[in-house]
């Protein structure tokens, strides 16, 4: 027989940048019984998470929530809006805008994929997979694009997949200058509620999110964050969709309600993680992870390790990317750690497999699992023969309590 939760004793450190650990106070509301999901009681949790979520993303327009994962949200974003042929522009910031663009040449449309323009020793077999979309070279494509053919620029805010946040108001200067009329469409979904993001100040026209990051709950639930534009654009956008057509989900959830059978229980977890995050204030949730991510990166600065997000700028608030020396099998490494003590990583994905790990800092976590966490590396680190010019364990523990938290504070 399966045996769930084998774990040896104490909690398990699900230390991936998502699915990351999730509240009690989550996992309680969501084990509260199953209620009609056509019935009075269930209008007042529609409406609470509906406008919950426009809070969290931003915005003034509507919020589309799916029960579905982050890919699922990706597709919706695309076949409300664009047409079978329509161009896109892409830009290859890791494995998910690769996953992206894949799927768009999947349903029909015909991505262009930008790449990185400029060096790199540390990781060469992947270039930009250090760095931030490049919005000079998107504004410098859409001059170039005189007849308009481009329908959607697609960019990944917080690329899960290397710990790099890229500057989305900066893209949207870049449409605007090159007096491009395409679509803005950004995944946020590892960066929602743990990054800062803005919706409707950055001139986001559709913003792909997910239940399984920021958020601190199991994977199932994602998101669509609409603009006037992009509503206008599902008008007369033609690729086949049904199960994802915002029309008549907008439409319902006026009342509350939805077209087809919601998650009724993940969407109790949404109401109260959603009253977590708003009783902390979003800002002040920014700036815990931004404070994790700093003292992490200390940690892998003291080991002497490349941190995998070449500009401290960008460093994502969520994760954190470690380069192995060549020659190390990163996968080995982790492995290692979570067979000695019960520790799960990250793995590289794509290009950087077996090159790198990624240490998730998001969700229910504290000083003391982030240090427990760095211990359980560095401990793994050594076995493993990595050798280490220090310990960051050490430099962690010096930049927290140097920086108390505001809960401590
Ligand atoms: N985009 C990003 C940035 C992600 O991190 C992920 C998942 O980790 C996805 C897309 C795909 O989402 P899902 O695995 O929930 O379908």
């Amino acid at each position: 027989m399966l045996k769930l939760d084998a774990h040896p004793s104490g909690r398990h450190f699900l230390q991936i940048p998502g699915p990351s650990p999730v509240p009690d106070r989550v996992l309680r509301a969501i084990s509260l019984p199953t209620i009609d999901h056509r019935g009075p009681e269930f209008a007042a949790l529609g409406l609470k998470v509906l406008d919950g979520m426009r809070t969290v993303f931003r915005t003034a327009h509507p919020v589309v929530i799916y029960p579905a994962s982050g890919t699922g949200a990706w597709e919706a974003a695309l076949a409300n809006t664009l047409s079978p042929g329509d161009h896109v522009l892409m830009f290859e910031t890791g494995h998910f805008a690769t996953l992206w663009s894949k799927m768009a040449r999947r349903m029909g449309l015909e991505p262009e994929f930008l790449t990185w323009q400029g060096g790199d020793d540390v990781l060469p077999e992947a270039p930009g997979w250090r760095q931030g979309v490049q919005a000079g070279q998107i504004e410098q494509r859409l001059r170039a694009d005189a007849q308009h053919r481009i329908k959607a620029v697609c960019v990944v805010h917080n690329e899960t997949s290397t710990g790099v946040t890229s500057d989305i108001a900066a893209v949207r200067r870049a449409i605007d200058a090159a007096r491009h009329p395409a679509l803005l469409m950004v995944d946020s979904i590892s960066g929602l509620a743990s990054a800062d993001y803005r919706h409707d100040e950055w001139g986001v026209d559709v913003t792909v999110s997910g239940s399984q990051k920021g958020l601190m709950l199991p994977p199932g639930i994602s998101f669509n964050a609409l603009s006037p534009r992009a509503l206008e654009a599902a008008k007369t956008a033609r690729l086949p969709r049904s199960f994802w057509a915002w029309d008549e989900i907008v439409e319902m959830n006026d009342t509350g309600y939805w077209p087809y059978t919601p998650s009724t229980n993940l969407l109790y977890g949404l109401s109260e993680s959603l009253d977590m995050l708003l009783e902390e204030g979003l800002e002040n949730v920014f700036a815990r992870h931004r404070r994790w991510a700093a003292g992490v990166r200390a940690a892998v600065e003291a080991w002497g390790l490349p941190v995998q997000c070449a500009d401290a700028a960008l460093h994502s608030p969520v994760l954190t990317g470690v380069i192995l020396p060549r020659g190390v099998d990163a996968d080995g490494v982790r492995h290692l750690i979570h067979q000695r003590f019960d520790l799960s990583l990250g793995t590289g994905l794509g290009k950087v497999r077996g090159r790198m790990f990624r240490i998730g800092h998001l969700g229910d976590s504290n000083d003391l699992t982030l240090l427990a966490t760095l211990a359980g590396c560095e401990m793994g680190l050594q076995l493993a023969r990595v050798p280490l010019a220090g310990s960051g364990v050490q430099a962690a523990m010096a930049h927290f309590a140097a920086s108390p938290s505001r809960a401590a504070a």
